[in-house]
């Protein structure tokens, strides 16, 4: 078994800065499990008091059954595969990844089978006898990860591991590295600020805002069901577009969005809509709104078209084939049943 139990887990750093705010979470075995948040958040932190690079200020971290806080990290069963690769340039392949098994004290027979295992795994055999710099970006993260598999952990850490790759290459790894999870049937729990690698990789996706968890759900849930208006703005891009106003007497009212709620809702004087550019049609809907066009996005198969609404910007994804002028002024409706609505005085998801 190799779950993973946060139990109210803290830290603060001797500069007082409380990057993680009591967390609890149970990280199921064999579990793909992302932390995602913006820069700073505090997902870093958290994957190192699990990897045991940081001592978590107060509450209980449990790898497979074992409470780790006083276990140093070389003794915890997992393994870590970083952003920089960190591999040794004066050591071919095969030595960069038997380094750790080496020091380990492993015999020459095991690290052998071990190492020929991790390179068929990940496709560069053909690469033992190169030194990295002789590989490309995507090869030498193969060679980081290979560093991992060899150890046969419990559990995966991979801190941002592609942000150095181009994004051709990002794409591919992606895959890869969702491939490597099934085929080694272990827990991995991987750390990004990329919203679309955390929804085309996860299981289930923390979101992370300063130190505290905003929600744990799979992707699906995440995008059409946001708790919170951090959340539903945080996933998805470009991002939802937001109308704040009130909830009165059971209207919504705003600056460019007014409508009435089919169903009974209390009032809430400060609420916001959101709406994510593909639930805005150009075509019909119950809602009209006039906007002028400032830039129009085409990437062939969609264009995403910025609309200026009495000074606020709003975003329409739409597949119309029709070229847009700047500063037309055209109708947008945006679809009624697809809207999210927040209370904004504590940001939560408010159900209709
Ligand atoms: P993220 O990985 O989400 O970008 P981090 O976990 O790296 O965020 O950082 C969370 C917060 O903790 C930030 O405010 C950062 O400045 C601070 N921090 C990170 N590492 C240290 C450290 N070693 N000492 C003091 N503050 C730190």
């Amino acid at each position: 078994m190799s779950e993973v139990i946060l139990k109210n887990v803290r830290k603060v750093y001797p500069n007082s800065i409380e990057a993680v705010k009591d967390v609890s979470l149970t990280i199921e075995d064999k579990e793909f499990i992302v932390f995602v948040g913006p820069s700073g958040c505090g997902k870093s932190t958290l994957l190192r008091c699990i990897a045991g690079l940081e001592e978590v200020t107060s509450g209980e971290i449990i790898i497979g059954r074992q409470v780790v806080n006083d276990i140093h990290p070389k003794d915890r069963d997992i393994a870590m595969v970083f952003q920089n690769y960190a591999l040794y340039p004066h050591m071919n392949v095969y030595n960069n990844i038997a380094f750790g098994l080496k020091t380990r004290g492993y015999s020459k027979d095991e690290i052998g089978a071990r190492v020929l295992e991790a390179v068929k795994i990940l496709g560069i055999e053909e690469y033992l006898k190169s030194k990295p710099r002789e590989l490309s970006g995507g090869q030498r993260q193969r060679v980081a990860i290979g560093r991992a598999i060899v150890r046969h952990p419990k559990v995966f850490l991979f801190d941002e591991p592609l942000s150095n790759l181009d994004a051709k290459m990002r794409v591919s790894m992606r895959a890869e590295i969702s491939r490597l999870h099934k085929t080694l049937g272990v827990t991995m729990i991987y750390v990004t600020h990329d919203q679309t690698e955390a929804m085309t990789m996860g299981d289930r996706i923390v979101v992370i805002d300063k130190g505290e968890i905003m929600q744990v759900s799979d992707p699906h849930t995440l995008y059409f069901k946001p708790e919170n208006l951090f959340t539903g703005t945080f996933i998805g891009s470009p991002q939802m577009n937001i109308f704040s106003g009130a909830v009165t007497s059971g209207k919504f009212l705003s600056e460019n969005l007014n409508f009435s709620f089919t169903k009974r809702i209390p009032d809430f004087q400060s609420a916001a809509v959101g709406v994510r550019p593909e639930d805005i049609s150009l075509t019909s809907g119950n809602i009209e709104i006039k906007g002028r066009v400032e830039l129009a996005e085409s990437l062939g198969d969609v264009t995403f078209l910025h609309l200026n609404l009495n000074n606020q910007r709003v975003i329409v994804k739409t597949t119309l084939e029709k070229r847009f002028q700047i500063n037309e002024e055209i109708s947008i409706f945006p679809n009624i049943e697809k809207f999210h609505i927040f209370n904004l005085e504590d940001g939560k998801r408010i159900e209709f």
